[in-house]
């Protein structure tokens, strides 16, 4: 898939703060949002699930705020932030409920897409929104987020949604219509680059130096996020998005830069789990158990049969069968402590045993990796 997002099936719109903050009084540039939404409403007519990241809450809190006009020190970003996130939320719930659209606003650190337990809930928790039929409308905390755990930028974010989520695409939507050889505002030989399919030592360059800590946005932080998405199977595209409807437009053959990666989401997903976790744990698994999964089904914990190991939710763990047989790789959706006090158990009894109700499976299939031999 390359030049449109028709085929998208799991689409991420990123919206930067300069399109969303009228520059003259500072307040919600809503026309824009409501041009978006149109937009959006279009996209899931089409038969695509839409999320948004956005930005903006720090530039929309400040003058709520009295705060001077310049750089802001971090407690002044994260006051700001506050104070523009619940207006910024609002103003997409009244954009898209004019397409009877329900939005949902979901706040995420760093910790939350990579912990691995906390990941697990956010995608979760996405996940049941979508099938809902809801559109999350995503930013950083900025609350919480202290210097260590801050994104800082919201196109890597974006990108770390987008993989967490297995969306099949990324639209970053900015005052940038792509990606140029070199600065186009500078150098009038600067050549537009429609499509990239690695990001080599030359495009990284094409970028420009690295932006400072507390700078966002900018090509670095957008090659930086290719390099994220296209790792997770993920195409990116970069599009203005200062127009009355930018996807519409892009549709239209607006210019555009197509990031294009090697493998699909699932197939990146897959490889993720298989290659870069450091197992914590085994599962030892049942003959019943092991024609499911080669069935393609989840792990139930009826037909677990041994827990080793001592790991938490979200972790990587073995799978192997009674004789030790290595069967594969999943991510578990109980610690070792509750998978123990689960297993051999049918998954109506979980809630009784627990004193929770969690996950039906103790590996979900979409978490689960098969040797090739299973
Ligand atoms: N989270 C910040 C905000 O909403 C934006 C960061 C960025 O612009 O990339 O104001």
């Amino acid at each position: 898939m390359t030049g449109s997002l028709q085929q998208s099936r799991r689409l991420i719109i990123k919206m930067g703060s300069a399109l969303l903050v009228d520059e003259e009084n500072g307040t919600i540039h809503h026309a824009r949002l409501k041009g978006l939404a149109e937009d959006v409403a279009a996209l899931r007519a089409g038969g695509s699930e839409v999320m948004i990241v956005t930005s903006g809450a720090i530039a929309v809190g400040r003058r709520y705020l009295g705060l001077a006009e310049g750089a802001l020190k971090l407690e002044e970003k994260q006051a700001a932030a506050a104070c523009g996130q619940i207006r910024l939320a609002h103003a997409y719930q009244q954009a898209l409920a004019g397409h009877d659209i329900t939005v949902a606003q979901i706040l995420l650190t760093i910790d939350d897409t990579e912990e691995r337990r906390r990941y697990l809930n956010a995608r979760n928790t996405i996940n049941t929104l979508l099938a809902a039929g809801a559109v999350p409308v995503i930013n950083e905390n900025d609350t919480v987020a202290t210097a260590e755990i801050r994104f800082g930028d919201n196109d890597r974010l974006a990108a770390r949604v987008a993989a967490m989520m297995s969306a099949d695409t990324l639209l970053l939507l900015s005052n940038i219509d792509g990606l140029y050889s070199a600065d186009p505002s500078r150098d009038a030989n600067a050549e537009w680059i429609p499509r990239v399919e690695a990001i080599t030592p030359e495009i990284e360059a094409m970028a420009g130096a690295a932006v400072s800590a507390d700078a966002s946005g900018g090509m670095a932080t957008k090659i930086a996020a290719a390099r994220i998405a296209m790792a997770a199977g993920c195409h990116m595209v970069i599009a203005k998005g200062d127009l009355d409807r930018p996807v519409a437009a892009l549709e239209a053959g607006a210019r555009s830069t197509w990031f294009v990666p090697k493998a699909t989401p699932r197939a990146a997903r897959k490889q993720w789990i298989a290659g870069s976790l450091q197992p914590r744990g085994t599962l030892t698994i049942d003959a019943g158990a092991k024609a499911a999964l080669v069935a393609g089904r989840s792990l139930l914990p009826a037909g677990v049969s041994a827990v080793e190991g001592d790991f938490q939710r979200g972790e990587a763990v073995t799978v192997k069968d009674a004789a030790g047989s290595l069967l594969g790789r999943g991510l578990s959706a109980y610690s070792a402590a509750d998978a123990r006090r689960i297993k051999g158990h049918k998954t109506g009894e979980i809630e009784a045993i627990l004193g929770y109700r969690g996950r039906d499976a103790i590996i979900h299939r979409d978490d689960l990796v098969l040797e090739e031999s299973s």
